[in-house]
């Protein structure tokens, strides 16, 4: 795994049960490249027999530009998590942040089918799952975003059953599952809606981990949505895709999940 910093990174840890759990000789290390080397610190690792690597902040988008080829759902995100050499040789660059989320809801228990999805926030995250969750068979989504003109972008690049806004121009509609993927909460706040917009919520999602509940999923409870999550769940079922493609096995979400919530209560 690939990024800057790596110190926090839970990936490692994830990877090798999943390598524990299917019997997989596997190597993963976090390698820490610096923020203007990453292509470097890529072929570096190829030239030692790295095959395949995840991608994290701030690197998903120069891994982006730096594939020979990428999947649909990562020219969609505009940004590569999962990278591998195909036998041909060339570089793959793929996204599994989305199929990591929609795994996600489902295990949560949510009706994705039909659904009317708000996101709040229009960076790399919003983009990589949009995809994904019309697939999933969601109705619609609408993109809420600070900077409008972000909001606008984003919804523009997918087809009508997407739209965007800035947060005091949100559609009143009954939204059945509310997402933040802001990163608000890294600075302890929220994304600034009106709590109307919760009315008809069945789920609040927070891509944000970590050991409390993070300021938005506080408020959504507060306003009384009866289901609160945060992405914690997202980060090891994208894990679980990655690994699919790389090995070819599907490792068990739930063991995993159960031991890093347990780890990070300690
Ligand atoms: P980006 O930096 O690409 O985008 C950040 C977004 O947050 C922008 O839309 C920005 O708005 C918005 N934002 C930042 N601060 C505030 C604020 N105080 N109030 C309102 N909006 C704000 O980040 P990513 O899209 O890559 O990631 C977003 C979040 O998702 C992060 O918290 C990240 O940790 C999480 N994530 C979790 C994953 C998981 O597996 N669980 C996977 C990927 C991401 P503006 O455009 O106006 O600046």
């Amino acid at each position: 795994m690939f990024g800057n910093p790596i110190g926090h990174s839970k990936s490692p840890m994830i990877h090798r049960s999943f390598a524990e759990q299917t019997q997989q000789d596997l190597s993963y290390e976090a390698i820490l490249a610096p923020v203007d080397g990453f292509a470097e610190a890529w072929q570096q690792f190829v030239a030692t027999g790295g095959k395949g690597a995840n991608v994290t902040v701030p690197f998903k988008e120069v891994a982006f530009r730096l594939a020979d080829h990428c999947t649909l759902r990562a020219m969609q995100a505009q940004a590569v998590n999962t990278l591998y050499i195909e036998e041909d040789g060339r570089l793959v660059g793929d996204n599994t942040d989305g199929a990591g989320l929609v795994a996600d809801l489902i295990r949560l228990g949510a009706s994705l089918e039909g659904a009317k999805v708000l996101i709040l926030g229009a960076g790399g995250a919003c983009r990589g799952v949009i995809g994904p969750l019309l697939t999933a068979g969601v109705a619609v989504v609408h993109v809420a975003n600070r900077s409008v003109d972000k909001a606008l972008l984003v919804a523009g690049d997918f087809n009508a059953q997407v739209s965007g806004s800035g947060f005091a121009d949100i559609p009143k509609q009954p939204w059945t599952l509310v997402i933040n993927a802001t990163s608000a909460g890294l600075h302890g706040s929220r994304p600034d809606i009106d709590e109307s917009h919760l009315s008809h919520c069945e789920l609040a999602y927070d891509m944000l981990y970590g050991t409390e509940p993070t300021a938005f999923l506080m408020w959504a409870q507060q306003s009384g949505v009866k289901c609160i999550a945060d992405g914690l769940g997202m980060l090891v079922s994208q894990a679980a895709e990655s690994f699919q493609i790389w090995r070819g096995i599907t490792p068990a979400v739930t063991p995993v999940l159960n031991k890093l919530q347990e780890l990070m209560q300690q």
